[in-house]
């Protein structure tokens, strides 16, 4: 495979490495088209009345990707950054996802351009339940089921289930990532942090290395950035460097993370802890580490970044962190990549033991859970370290010429 690649011409997202798998495949461009277009989208307007009394719009969005392996599956995500375009780059992401990890589901992804935290709970639920309004015809357990993502959580998922099943009967399993209370999984939670975790094991064993004692730098602190952290505190691992959007913290000696845990919970800024050192999330992403763990946004390492950056490895727990461009300068400088659609599958595989769970309606017992993570994650692993070595190319690569051939002889079996 060649290092460097001629962009398509009709970019759709950030599709250039999609483009540059189906080159390698030898594909031609209708079907770098085909899997690289959606095959439905929805735009919803949402009204809404806030607590006091001004009316605001908002927008819903959800594209839904590709469903040959079967129903769409993928986050919503609420942040003021979501629209089509974003919508489409991580729906096709998810496609890829769920290829790669073999779970059967296609891919989607969606949300509303709102800044959850400036929203109070009734606001929250109003806008949530109003999107449900319009979309429910769209999405169901065996048509397109949504999951948590940036700035949503089991709330927004429980307030979802609850709205369409006021139409359709109770339906377990529109759904996942919702409370355990109400047929949410085991481990769902913590399940993005925990695989990102076994990805790096498996690549340690691969390397013949270990990961006792190494250091970790995680940008973003949510969901799952803290559960990244506490995976890594238990592998014995060092996390030396966290942020949140407003800053972040480095302490070489290794940080607290139960005491900047306690900190957050008193409603304060992650990067507001006073025991550790200040810094910029720019300088952040330039420390000397043995991992970086980009847990946050994406498009934050591009090239000029991809420059700077002093890790040994990089670990895309985020989906999207990588620029093409600064995909291109990791490669050229010899740093690896773990790519977002093996390193940060866990959440998508608990997500199908959960919708499992729900269609067999029997829960299943923590250890089940992550017996079958494990399995799953480090076979795919195993796959991508082998195609990576056979044909000298990166992980990414690798990932991205597994994903696509299934994907393409998937949809190849019902629309060619
Ligand atoms: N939002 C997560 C992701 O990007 C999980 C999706 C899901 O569980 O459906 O992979």
């Amino acid at each position: 495979m060649t290092k460097k690649t001629t962009p398509p011409k009709q970019s759709i997202g950030n599709s250039h490495f999609l483009h540059e798998a189906c080159q390698a495949l030898g594909y031609d461009e209708q079907v770098f088209a085909l899997l690289a277009g959606a095959s439905r989208e929805f735009k919803v307007q949402l009204p809404l009345l806030c607590d006091d009394g001004s009316l605001k719009i908002f927008y819903g969005y959800r594209v839904q990707h590709h469903n040959a392996l079967g129903p769409y599956k993928g986050g919503l995500r609420f942040h003021p950054s979501v629209d089509m375009q974003e919508a489409h780059t991580l729906a096709a992401l998810m496609s890829l996802k769920t290829a790669l990890v073999k779970v059967p589901f296609g891919g989607a992804k969606g949300g509303i351009n709102c800044d959850p935290r400036s929203l109070s709970r009734r606001e929250l639920e109003s806008l949530t339940r109003a999107f449900v309004e319009k979309i429910h015809r769209g999405i169901g357990p065996n048509l397109d089921i949504p999951a948590p993502d940036v700035g949503t959580n089991e709330q927004v998922m429980a307030w979802i289930q609850d709205e369409y099943s006021k139409i359709y009967g109770y339906t377990l399993g529109v759904v996942t990532g919702k409370p355990i209370l109400i047929g949410g999984s085991q481990g769902r939670t913590e399940a993005t942090g925990t695989g990102v975790a076994i990805v790096m094991q498996q690549h340690a064993r691969h390397q013949a290395q270990k990961l006792e004692g190494k250091t970790v730098v995680i940008q973003g602190f949510g969901n799952v950035g803290t559960h990244c952290a506490n995976a890594f505190k238990r592998l014995g691992m060092k996390v030396i460097a966290i942020s949140d959007s407003k800053g972040a913290l480095f302490d070489e000696a290794g940080l607290d993370l139960h005491a900047i845990c306690q900190h957050r919970e008193k409603g304060k800024p992650v990067s507001t802890y006073p025991q550790a050192r200040q810094i910029s999330n720019q300088d952040l992403l330039k420390l000397p580490c043995d991992f970086l763990v980009p847990a946050a946004m994406g498009n934050v390492i591009d090239g000029k970044t991809a420059r700077e950056i002093k890790a040994k490895v990089v670990v895309e727990a985020a989906n999207s962190p990588t620029t093409f461009e600064g995909d291109q300068v990791l490669m050229e400088r010899g740093i690896p990549v773990l790519p977002d659609i093996l390193a940060n599958a866990g959440g998508v595989i608990v997500s199908y033991f959960e919708w499992v769970q729900n269609m067999q309606q029997m829960p299943w017992e923590k250890n089940q859970i992550t017996e079958q993570l494990t399995t799953k994650l480090s076979k795919a692993s195993d796959e991508v370290f082998a195609v990576a070595t056979g044909k000298q190319c990166s992980y990414r690569q690798a990932a991205y010429l597994i994903a696509t051939q299934r994907l393409r002889d998937a949809v190849a079996t019902v629309t060619i």
